[in-house]
């Protein structure tokens, strides 16, 4: 097996999560309690028996990780588990305040010493192989591997694979502020929808309510488990804990959404740069044995959160549309897989539960693993592949181009495409990619593929994808809030756009 990565191995959310593993693992907790919390949280539009299948999988996902050497933190003898937002109980396992940064370290120490892997960091994937690359056509539409371009030497290099599976990650950097590394900018999404494959419920972008507001620093995040374990949101105009007017029962541990909403009103409402989060009423030595990291890094700007309130905002912060995924993460297209936040495999619905993510990539890397092992031998033998072309193409002159059209898009999409939307809004966006992609199409048409243009490219695709599913859904549900449409529609539908 051979696992590419368009970096190093460890740039991907993976290692940047903070907060942890939902599973269900508390005395009095029940696979229908987590069942149920998912689904409220994504709006009704999730697949009840996807959701079930995912959660009734996570305690052995979470022993698997144990076993790899995650060392998740104990109380007692027992697992110490935290609550997040929108859960109604004590759920999430983890690793201090850094929990994505173990689970990477164990995977990939897992990985390096397992003989039959091969990891290649420093390649980015341009696009499929596929059919339309095969010497000689044969039209069956099977996907064999990538064309990647190598970061240092910038040679194409085809990789042939009999399976292929997409872990490419999120979309965020769509949108000028997001708490996602720089390489989140939808690449096997855009791969997949070029190729022919499905996609589903794109505008259901989900914004995180804190993000620390920096500007030398434009997304670290500050996790929902300050506001689970007490800290309380303050408008720092009025000095009020403003959730108190939106979610009077909830309050600060209302869903994502909500609480984004919220943040988002008093906002415009006052004209605020951001709102205050604040944790300092509880013990110093709490918050610090709590929150280590977070504490520390706040240190170094200036804020000591032990004794004064974090400034927030929301940023954008996970991708829950994506390829359409089975059971076994197979895509429409034979040959290709995908798992984790490049896919929509019915778990989140209108909205992630928090730490219901890391979840969907162990459940559904563990699927698409067990799915191959169990097909190989049916899996057809990789034809000859016509190698990158790159002939009619030369070196750009003209770099400005990227800068330029890669601003402009995540700068509209913030504003047009963001929290609260409205049809008028959305078909501004819509025309500015319109004119934009002819732009892209061409320098990308004339000029030798480097890795800020295949992530330009990635990124202009998947705006439409974001545009054009927002306009198609005409109601307001989960993450998707259009004043044009504030009801939300009796019977909850994805929206699935076929290529
Ligand atoms: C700040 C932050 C905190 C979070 N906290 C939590 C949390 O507490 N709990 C939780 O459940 N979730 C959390 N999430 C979400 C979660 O981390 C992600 O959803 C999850 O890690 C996604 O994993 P993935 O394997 O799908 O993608 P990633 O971990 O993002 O990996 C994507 C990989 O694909 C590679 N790649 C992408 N494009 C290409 C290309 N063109 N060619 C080659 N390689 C490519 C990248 O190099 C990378 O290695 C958080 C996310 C962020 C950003």
């Amino acid at each position: 097996m051979t696992v590419l990565a368009k970096g190093a191995l460890d740039e991907g959310s993976t290692a940047w999560a903070q907060g942890g593993i939902a599973a269900v693992l508390e005395p009095g907790d029940t696979f229908d309690h987590h069942v149920e919390d998912t689904m409220v949280a994504g709006a009704g539009l999730n697949d009840r028996g996807v959701v079930e299948f995912v959660v009734s999988r996570a305690p052995a996902a979470i022993e698997r990780l144990r076993a790899l050497g995650v060392p998740f933190a104990e109380e007692g003898g027992a697992l110490h588990l935290t609550r997040e937002g929108g859960h109604s109980h004590r759920r999430i396992v983890h690793v201090a305040d850094a929990t994505g940064w173990a689970v990477q370290e164990a995977l990939q120490r897992a990985a390096e010493a397992h003989p039959n892997i091969t990891l290649i960091p420093h390649q980015v994937a341009i696009d499929l192989a596929t059919s339309r690359h095969e010497a000689r056509y044969s039209g069956a539409g099977n996907v064999w591997g990538v064309y990647a371009v190598d970061r240092r030497t910038g040679a194409v290099n085809l990789h042939t694979a009999r399976a292929t599976v997409l872990a490419t990650g999120g979309a965020g950097r769509t949108y000028l502020f997001s708490t996602a590394p720089a390489g989140a900018t939808g690449d096997g999404i855009a791969m997949a929808w070029r190729a022919g494959a499905r996609v589903a419920n794109m505008e259901m972008m989900q914004f995180h309510p804190t993000c620390l507001y920096d500007l030398r620093l434009k997304n670290f995040l500050v996790t929902e488990a300050v506001r689970g374990e007490g800290g309380r949101l303050v408008n720092p105009a009025t000095g009020k804990r403003f959730m108190e007017s939106y979610d009077p029962e909830r309050l600060e541990l209302a869903p994502r959404d909500v609480v984004a909403r919220a943040i988002d009103a008093e906002i415009k409402r006052y004209g605020l740069d951001y709102v205050h989060l604040d944790i300092s009423h509880m013990p110093a030595d709490f918050v610090r044995a709590h929150f280590p990291t977070i504490h520390e890094k706040l240190l170094g700007l200036g804020i000591d959160m032990t004794t004064g309130p974090i400034p927030v905002v929301p940023a954008q912060h996970y991708t829950c549309g994506g390829i359409v995924v089975d059971r076994d993460g197979r895509t429409d297209l034979p040959g290709l897989y995908a798992a984790g936040e490049c896919t929509s495999s019915g778990l989140h619905g209108a909205n992630r539960l928090a730490s219901n993510s890391l979840l969907e990539c162990f459940v559904f890397g563990e699927a698409v693993a067990d799915h191959i092992a169990g097909a190989w031998d049916a899996l057809p033998p990789v034809p000859a592949i016509r190698p990158w072309d790159e002939s009619r193409v030369t070196d750009s002159d003209e770099e400005v181009v990227i800068k330029q059209n890669w601003t402009e898009i995540r700068r509209f999409m913030w504003n047009y495409v963001g929290i609260v939307r409205t049809t008028k809004r959305l078909q501004r966006a819509a025309s500015r990619i319109r004119l934009m992609t002819d732009e892209v199409a061409d320098y990308y048409g004339h000029f030798r593929v480097t890795p800020d243009l295949i992530e330009l490219r990635n990124l202009l695709q998947v705006a439409e994808l974001i545009v054009r599913s927002a306009l198609h859904r005409h109601e307001s549900r989960g993450l998707h809030y259009t004043l044009d449409w504030p009801d939300t529609l009796a019977s909850p539908r994805d929206t699935v756009l076929v290529p």
